[in-house]
Formats: C-alpha cells, structure tokens, sequence
C-alpha cells in the first residue's frame, strides 16, 4: 500500500518510449522517474515522469568535464603530459620515495639547435619534429615512467624506482634511438640529456634543477650527450 519509486538513472525506464522517431536525443529510449501507487487492491496508477532532458545535460556535462580534464593535464601538440600534470606526478613519486625508501630520477632533454629548425623549415616542420620525438621517447621508455613536455623543445621523464646509473641508461638509449632516427623533411636530429637522481634531501625544485644544471653541462659540453649530475655540483658525460 505504500507508494513504490523507480529512478531514471537507476531503471532506465519503466515503459520503452522510442525517442528517436520524435527528437534527436542521444537516448533511444525516454528515461523515465516513476511512481507506482495502489490505488486498492486491484489498481494501480503509474505516474511517469519524462526525465530525458535533465539525464541529457547531465551527460552532456559529465563529457565536457571529462575533456576539459584531459586538456589540463596533456600537452596539445603532442599530446603527452603537460608540466603541471608532470609536477603533480613527481610530488606524489617524492612522497612514495620517502614513504617507501626506495629511490627515482629524472631526465631532462631538449632538442640541440632546434630554432634552425623552425628558421630554415618552417614551424610546422618544426611542430612535426616536436611530436615526432615525443612519440619515439615514449615508445622506447617503460609503461610505468612519465613522459611529459616540459615546454618549447624540452621534455622531461620520471624514472620510478631508477637509480642514477640506469637513468643514464635510458637517457644514453633514447639520444641514440633520435640520433638515429629519420625526422623526414628535418632529417637529422640529436638532443641533450640531463639526469638527476632524487635523494631524500633534496625539495621538489632541488631535483628539478639538478636536471637542468646537468643538461646545460652537456649543452656546454658540446651537446647530443648525456650530463649525470653528482654531488656538489659534480658532473659526468657520456659519451
Ligand atoms: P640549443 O641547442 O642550445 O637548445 O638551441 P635551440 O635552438 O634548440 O634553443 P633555443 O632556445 O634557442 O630555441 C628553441 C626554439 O624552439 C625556439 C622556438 O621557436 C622553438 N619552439 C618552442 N616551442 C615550439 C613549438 O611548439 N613549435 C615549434 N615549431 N617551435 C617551437
Ligand atoms: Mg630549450
Ligand atoms: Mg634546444
């Protein structure tokens, strides 16, 4: 004898009203709020609410927010992880590190003369060679590091559980692999690699900049090489 409910984004709908005959919903079928009342014993009245439109909005919402997050946290060119998303990431992977005592690095690389590039090619060359590299990077690293585009011609990678040495690793393959690598219309290009080691000292700008330090050693150092940064402002260079 009590009044019974039914939800539409619970029962979908009570009664299938095809809705594509009529307007051009992204539903085929109306949804529906009911309520169920019995009127004695052998009648009930169903009262159906049309709850379409507001099931539509909030569709249509719930996409835009979906978009509009993405677009916060990926580069548009090329579609990696922007710098925000990358800091968000590496203030996490600083707080697992300490948490779990286990260590992690990172590499800084920035593409060698690129403004020639853009001077004797164009800028939409130049934006190819942009994404090109940002693919072939991601391609050749594990699932689990990040990938992110630092801004302009630099992009910057998270190595979880990676010690210096192997980071030099990973950096050295990758200046190789885009070393080796056929950028169509801009042939040839090499970048410059600059790897940091996090130790349970250092803030978050402290790793940061002992990446960016490194990387201008090995810009200074004749470039398309590999800068490690030691203690104290220490340096070694591959090859
Ligand atoms: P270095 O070897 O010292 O790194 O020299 P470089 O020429 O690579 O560095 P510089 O900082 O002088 O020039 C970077 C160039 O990158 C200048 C800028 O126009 C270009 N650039 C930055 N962002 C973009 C982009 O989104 N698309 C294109 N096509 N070019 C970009
Ligand atoms: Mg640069
Ligand atoms: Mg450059």
């Amino acid at each position: 004898k009590t009044p019974a409910f039914t939800n539409a984004s619970v029962e979908k709908y009570l009664i299938p009203i095809q809705l594509n005959k009529i307007t051009k919903s992204i539903f085929r079928f109306m949804r529906q709020d009911a309520v169920i009342i019995a009127l004695d014993d052998t009648q009930i009245a169903v009262l159906i609410y049309d709850a379409t439109p507001l099931l539509e909005a909030n569709a249509v919402i719930e996409t835009q927010l979906k978009l509009v997050e993405k677009q916060a946290r990926t580069d548009g060119l090329t579609q990696c992880y922007n710098k925000t998303m990358f800091n968000e990431l590496l203030a996490i992977e600083i707080k697992k590190s300490n948490r779990h005592d286990y260590t992690f690095s990172m590499i800084i690389l920035d593409i060698d003369n690129f403004k020639s590039v853009n001077d004797t090619f164009g800028h939409l060359v130049g934006d190819y060679v942009l994404k090109e590299l940002a693919a072939i990077s991601a391609q050749n690293i594990r699932e689990t590091d990040i990938f992110a585009r630092w801004g302009g011609e630099e992009f910057c990678i998270l190595l979880p559980q990676t010690d210096l040495e192997k980071a030099v690793g990973v950096a050295d393959k990758l200046r190789r692999i885009v070393a080796a690598h056929d950028f169509g219309e801009a042939g040839c290009q090499q970048c410059s690699f600059g790897v940091a080691q996090y130790s349970k000292d250092n803030r978050q700008s402290d790793l940061v900049r002992h990446a960016d330090e490194a990387l201008y050693h090995a810009k200074h150092n004749g470039k398309n090489r590999v800068a490690a940064y030691l203690d104290g402002r220490q340096f070694t260079l591959w090859p």
